[in-house]
């Protein structure tokens, strides 16, 4: 077997060893320190940090973390088995996956449209027969964290441990235990044939939850207010817009970095199980405890913002895929489209041929989706005004992933492409925006 070196970890070295363990340390306790300035202090992260300095970590802890639930943990894993069954057994159209540095392209089955609707259907009707109460999740949250953090750190351990003891496709694990037991192993661990841990964790628990989180927190807040405001209203709807585009897309999605080439370890376990749905929604969670006001003309910009950024997203992200899918023979904004073919090779030796687009979004910067993305996130934390830094954590967070991600996926795609790749960066030779970076 050839070793290949794009999407493979070099030795890890001291930096990557200590940037990791900080991820693992404070991605954590990021996500508490949220949790109890939204319980305790007003949204307050100043205030909250003061309180950690007087009152000393030890006696912090005692007062403020969250507690777990014997009902939480119960809904939490009915929830697990409801999406795991709807994932598992539900139709969908069948589609393949990029080709992995092993050589290998997997099937997937695309159902997570069917199952965000008969999930979000099931909670509308069961709230209007009044089976279930709307703002339960909302009302469980705290029990509802510890459970999500318990299953996503087992997750996170035990993921790499069956890298490392009974992987599914060997030659495409990243590292051997003896570097990161605890980090990224497998790039696409199952269990059988079909039912991969990776798609499923990254879309159903997390994603899935994502709008239902926020309905749960809206009608939290009507609950309070008599009425649910208008900010609610406007995140909830671009947030919404975003996630069906995620499942209606989910195609695409096989073919993103996510699924392609991130090895499944504490980042994506415990991120989609536990980071994604906390944080991700942290703009319902102040603006149920801590409503504003945004005038028409806000109301408008933001909304705007909000719809120009996902058009951009939505036709970058679609051109890549387009273009490729029809290898080239494809028209964008009007001409035909241009684009470098480029080829690389697997570690079975073989030698794959594809497309590296020079026009479109991907001919004015090499990554135009990812600004979009960032102007999406501004447009959503903008919701909720600008008094608090809190709800804009979730800006400054994407901000620092997409930075990174541009960082990382360029030197893989140095790795994998070679000299297509600097031929292409030499026609296109700016990363998120023309003449600044
Ligand atoms: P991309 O969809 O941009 O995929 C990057 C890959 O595309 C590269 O690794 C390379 O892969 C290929 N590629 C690079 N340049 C070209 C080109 N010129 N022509 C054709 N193919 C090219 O990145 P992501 O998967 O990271 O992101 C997908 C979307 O998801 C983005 O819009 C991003 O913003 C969003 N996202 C959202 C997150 C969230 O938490 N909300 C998190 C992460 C991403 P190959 O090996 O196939 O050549």
């Amino acid at each position: 077997m050839r070793q290949v070196t794009w999407g493979r970890a070099s030795k890890a070295g001291l930096t990557t060893s200590i940037g990791a363990l900080f991820m693992v340390v404070s991605a954590p306790l990021w996500v508490h320190l949220d949790w109890i300035a939204l319980e305790y202090f007003d949204a307050s992260l100043t205030t909250t940090l003061r309180a950690l300095m007087s009152k000393g970590p030890i006696t912090f802890v005692q007062e403020y973390s969250p507690h777990p639930s014997y009902q939480a943990a119960l809904g939490y894993t009915a929830w697990l088995a409801l999406q795991s069954l709807l994932y598992s057994y539900l139709p969908g159209p069948k589609c393949l996956g990029q080709r992995t540095p092993g050589g290998h392209q997997l099937s997937y089955t695309t159902n997570g449209l069917t199952a965000w609707y008969i999930t979000h259907i099931a909670f509308l009707a069961g709230a209007l027969l009044g089976l279930l109460d709307p703002a339960s999740i909302a009302k469980h949250w705290q029990g509802l964290l510890v459970a999500a953090n318990a299953y996503g750190f087992a997750l996170a351990v035990l993921a790499p441990l069956k890298g490392y003891w009974c992987p599914t496709y060997r030659e495409d694990c990243k590292i051997s235990g003896e570097q990161h037991p605890l980090l990224d192993v497998e790039l696409n661990p199952r269990i059988g044939k079909h039912y991969d841990l990776k798609f499923f964790h990254n879309g159903r628990p997390g994603i899935v939850a994502w709008t239902l989180i926020n309905f749960s927190w809206a009608a939290y807040q009507r609950e309070r207010l008599g009425y649910v405001t208008n900010p609610m209203l406007l995140v909830i709807a671009l947030q919404t817009l975003y996630v069906v585009d995620f499942f209606i897309n989910e195609n695409w999605y096989t073919r993103t970095i996510d699924i392609s080439h991130d090895h499944f370890g504490f980042m994506l376990a415990w991120g989609d199980t536990t980071f994604l749905p906390t944080t991700y929604t942290l703009q319902a969670q102040y603006l149920a405890r801590n409503p504003i006001h945004l005038t028409p003309l806000h109301t408008l910009a933001i909304l705007a913002t909000g719809l120009t950024a996902y058009a951009i997203f939505r036709s970058a992200n679609h051109q890549r895929d387009h273009v490729r899918t029809h290898n080239g023979a494809a028209r964008l904004w009007g001409r035909p489209a241009t684009f470098i073919r480029a080829s690389y090779s697997t570690s079975d030796w073989q030698v794959h041929h594809t497309i590296l687009l020079t026009s479109g979004w991907w001919g004015v910067v090499r990554h135009a989706n990812y600004f979009a993305d960032l102007l999406l996130a501004a447009a959503m934390c903008a919701t909720c005004g600008v008094t608090h830094v809190l709800p804009w954590t979730y800006f400054f967070f994407m901000g620092v992933l997409l930075w990174h991600r541009c960082g990382r996926d360029e030197r893989r795609c140095r790795a994998k492409y070679g000299a297509f790749w600097a031929e292409y960066c030499e026609k296109v030779p700016w990363r998120l925006v023309p003449g600044v970076y």
